[in-house]
């Protein structure tokens, strides 16, 4: 990372703290790595980003439904899914420092630095070169790469590593009083699973017909190595997935099908379209046959914030082995090949999984922005501003008495009843109006409203609008109005 964006990164994070959009766990005990809390504003944010994803997905789609699925789940649902035997990453640890690593996140590491220092084909060979390794699973060769590019690490400054591992991601628990008695059982790696085990009684139940999907937002974790990047990557963390469920041999399409209605719903928000890239996977997981991420251009360069995997049947076809159970779904539509029902199959999935906590990082990333400028009266003045879309800002409304006195913040006080009921709203009379307005642009209040001594004579109000800090008058009676059309 250049200093710039270092710089700015950093700022985003006292901004997030100070402003109480997110603070780290267990602070007074100095913390614990890589777990974060929502303060007041973050929690609004966060539930507003699942809102908005939520919606899209079920109320805006009649075939998806939705799921809430519990964290713990029977044990032999993560050996079907592959995740006992795969969910791991590869490892290297320095022997002087005792430091470990995730070696694509070393190489990745170095191949930032070359781009940073404007040897862009180098850093492209040096990825590509990485992923063919990963995906041919060569570690010697990898761990050679690292060697031969001078790789080392940045605590003990020495390039004496151990052999690449693998090392498993899952966090496990013991379920059950007795000791002897008890079971190791997993906090789930992804939500996808909880999804897969109920496929059949989601279908029944609210009676789908292929295609359909069904949607999960919730906590998962990840026993992360290297845990950085603030709220980017950390070991609890929640996802927003859906898994659409289709008829073999028609995935392709599917897959094409969500990976243009995601990037869309991102723009939705009014993100800037030069600000995403999609990049494809050349290393497959275990369980998919094509898969592609949804890149965002962070502070930190282009990230990964959301995945689109055509997961085939792989998962419910294990679920089928390991329990038992037929995961088959009839489908009587008409095959034209055969002229008969298509009959029985086991369905084939594509899935959109992207991370709640990521998004709201994306949005900081994309609101925060710092503005000075010189006044009429030449001085100069600047503000921090969060241009968060209005959709998804914390607060809506800020409504606010010019003065504590002369009947203003009764009059306040009746906006604020009339409206805390459709939107978010926020009333405070104290300080000047100014600083007031300034509070506000720090927190993302899209429209603020100022109630004053002329108010009482016309029933009009000032707005002011975060964005271009415009101000007009408006009769009180179109206030909400104006809101709901912005927030909707
Ligand atoms: P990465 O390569 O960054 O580790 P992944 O490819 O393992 O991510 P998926 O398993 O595809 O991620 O999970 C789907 C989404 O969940 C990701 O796109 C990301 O937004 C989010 N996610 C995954 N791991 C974390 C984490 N440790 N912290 C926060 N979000 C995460």
């Amino acid at each position: 990372m250049s200093t710039t964006t270092e710089n700015k990164f950093q700022e985003i994070i006292s901004h997030a703290k100070e402003y109480g959009f997110v603070f780290q766990s267990s602070e007074i005990y100095d913390g614990l790595s890589a777990v974060y809390d929502y303060g007041p504003y973050g929690s609004e944010l966060k539930k507003n980003i699942r809102d908005y994803w939520w919606k899209s997905m079920t109320q805006m789609h009649e075939n998806i439904v939705g799921l809430d699925a519990a964290i713990f789940m029977h044990p032999l649902t993560w050996k079907a899914s592959g995740h006992v035997d795969n969910f791991s990453d590869p490892m290297i640890d320095n022997k002087d420092s005792n430091k470990r690593y995730r070696v694509d996140h070393l190489i990745e590491g170095l191949a930032d630095t070359l781009r940073e220092e404007g040897k862009k084909e180098e850093a492209t060979a040096l990825i590509n070169k990485m992923d063919q390794l990963l995906a041919a699973e060569d570690f010697i060769a990898l761990k050679e790469l690292l060697i031969s590019n001078n790789i080392k690490c940045a605590i003990s400054g020495t390039a004496n590593w151990t052999d690449i591992r693998q090392f498993n991601l899952m966090f496990s628990t013991e379920m059950g009083s007795v000791a002897e008695e008890a079971n190791t059982i997993y906090l789930r790696p992804e939500t996808a699973q909880g999804i897969f085990v109920n496929f059949l009684n989601v279908q029944k139940t609210a009676r789908m017909k292929i295609p359909f999907g069904i949607a999960q937002t919730g906590k998962a974790f990840r026993n992360e190595i290297v845990a950085r990047q603030f709220i980017f990557r950390m070991r609890e963390f929640e996802q927003m997935e859906m898994q659409f469920f289709v008829r073999p041999g028609t995935q392709k399409e599917w897959y094409e099908y969500w990976k243009e209605a995601r990037l869309q719903w991102h723009l939705s928000l009014g993100l800037p379209a030069e600000k995403y890239r999609y990049h494809d996977h050349v290393k497959l997981a275990h369980y998919a046959d094509a898969a592609l991420d949804i890149e965002y251009e962070f502070p930190f360069g282009f990230k990964e914030v959301e995945g689109i995997h055509s997961r085939t049947d792989f998962d419910l076809k294990n679920h089928q082995l390991l329990s038992g159970k037929k995961m088959q779904y009839f489908d009587n539509d008409i095959d034209p090949a055969t002229n008969k029902p298509y009959g029985n199959y086991i369905p084939y999935v594509v899935e959109t999984s992207i991370g709640l906590d990521r998004m709201f990082l994306l949005i900081l990333s994309h609101s925060f922005a710092e503005e000075k400028w010189t006044k009429e009266d030449g001085k100069e003045d600047s503000r921090v501003v969060l241009r968060i879309p209005a959709k998804i800002a914390p607060l809506k409304l800020a409504i606010l008495p010019l003065v504590k006195k002369d009947g203003l913040p009764e009059i306040a006080r009746e906006i604020m009843n009339d409206c805390k009921g459709s939107f978010r709203c926020f009333y405070e009379e104290k300080d000047t109006i100014g600083k007031r307005y300034r509070r506000m642009d720090a927190i993302g209040t899209p429209f603020c409203i100022t109630i004053d001594h002329q108010t009482k004579e016309d029933q009009t109000v000032t707005i002011r609008y975060r964005d271009t800090m415009q101000q007009e008058r408006i009769p009180l009676a179109q206030v909400k109005e104006k809101v709901l059309a912005a927030t909707l």
